[in-house]
């Protein structure tokens, strides 16, 4: 079975096409459109080199697409890409503005070219439904409450891949199989000590969450992909109050602030310089003092939402860094692990600075009681594997609403 995985950035369109015979991944092609402003035309490219290429006969031998899709309003899970789906990003279209339109743009075009092809949204926030309800409410009446605000989490299939592999490179395969099968059976028991991970995915955007054996307690993003650390341009976790007070001082309308905390926060709007980590670090080894002051203030928020879980979960076996700047920002990865000896982190200075994109690697010292690791991104994989079970008729455990 052919399985193809869209992956609908804010400005990007990666795929990665999947053989999923007998249930086991092997991914035959991947590539990806950079600068992306429509989505249908890359569509048609894609479909036209994947037949071009021998990798399929026509569009019609594509039996499923997954979506990575990011939030629903009153759905989560692995559900057909249907009507619902495409209400439920209507629905938050507000809350999520460079996402959701995507997506659907992106499962309507697929829809016209290869309606043969069963077409399933898995959603980012999916992996956080255990979550207890203390750790995903905020102190809001309960009209607000009823409007579905409240902290959802994102990047779920990222910080799941993260628990399956660290779990597989310590050993522990109790935890890894049971990541494996959270969708389907729910979280179960673990056999063996427990196993916690800090798992911090820092990319164009970017979110620490804590999982205990393999299920996520909580997450660094809340209510919107625009929460939690500072990400590439939008803003990251701000006072409530600064809203309303900005407003009135810059006279300001809310569609304007809500532009400016969207498109020009985060590392853009602290330094000034670029959305970018690398260029944002460059300025600041040149003594650029805000660009010098983004760069800090993102490690200090990870800092911030690391220790939270750790303190949260009763400690950690494992802190985990993945995606664009995890995996190749050695520098900022000591940054983050710096002085934390007293709490069983140790990083190998050789170690660290040896791992760069796309490898695998424990970074941490031998004596460090607690392991360091790059894990290299594979949200992928994950949803091609739901979307295989799901299309096999296994049911996904996870609920139609939030
Ligand atoms: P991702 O969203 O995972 O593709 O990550 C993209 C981000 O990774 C870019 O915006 C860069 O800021 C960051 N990045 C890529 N390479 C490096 C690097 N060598 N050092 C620091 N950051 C990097």
């Amino acid at each position: 079975m052919k399985v193809l995985v869209a992956n609908l950035g804010s400005t990007s369109f990666k795929y990665r096409l999947f053989d999923m015979s007998e249930g086991a991944a092997s991914m035959l092609t991947s590539g990806g459109f950079e600068r992306v402003t429509e989505y249908t035309p890359c569509i048609d490219e894609m479909l036209a080199k994947l037949v071009d290429d021998g990798h399929l006969a026509s569009a019609d031998e594509l039996e499923a697409v997954g979506f990575k899709t990011v939030l629903g309003k009153d759905l989560s899970g692995c559900v057909d890409a249907d009507e619902h789906v495409l209400a439920a990003l209507d629905g938050f279209q507000e809350v999520a503005p460079a996402h959701n339109p995507a997506y659907a743009e992106g499962i309507r075009s697929f829809a016209e070219r290869c309606p043969r092809a069963r077409r399933v949204a898995l959603f980012e926030t999916a992996f956080y439904q255990w979550v207890a309800p203390a750790a995903s409410h905020y102190a809001i009446p309960k009209a607000w409450r009823d409007l579905g605000i409240r902290r959802y989490g994102f990047h779920g299939a990222s910080h799941k891949f993260v628990a399956e592999r660290s779990a597989e490179l310590l050993g522990r395969d109790d935890v890894a199989e049971r990541v494996r099968q959270l969708y389907l059976r729910g979280p179960g028991e673990c056999d063996g000590p427990p196993l916690r991970v800090l798992s911090c995915h820092l990319g164009g955007s970017s979110s620490v969450t804590g999982i205990r054996d393999g299920v996520a307690i909580g997450t660094s993003m809340g209510f919107s992909p625009q929460s939690g650390l500072p990400q590439n341009n939008r803003v990251g976790d701000l006072d409530a109050m600064a809203i309303p007070y900005a407003c009135k001082m810059l006279g300001l309308t809310l569609d304007e602030a809500e532009r400016q905390l969207t498109r020009k926060g985060g590392l853009l709007g602290l330094s000034g310089v670029s959305n970018d980590a690398r260029d944002v670090r460059a300025a600041a080894a040149e003594g650029n003092a805000d660009a010098r002051l983004a760069h800090g203030v993102l490690i200090d928020s990870i800092r911030h939402w690391a220790g939270s879980f750790h303190f949260r979960m009763g400690g950690a076996e494992v802190i985990s860094f993945t995606a664009g700047i995890g995996e190749n920002d050695a520098e900022l990865r000591a940054a983050v692990c710096a002085g934390l000896e007293d709490l069983g982190v140790k990083l190998d200075p050789t170690r660290n600075a040896a791992v760069t994109r796309g490898a695998e690697g424990l970074i941490s010292a031998d004596d460090s009681a607690v392991k360091i690791m790059v894990i290299p991104a594979n949200e992928e994989l994950v949803i091609a594997r739901e979307v295989f079970r799901h299309v096999t008729h296994q049911p996904s455990l996870s609920s139609q609403s939030t």
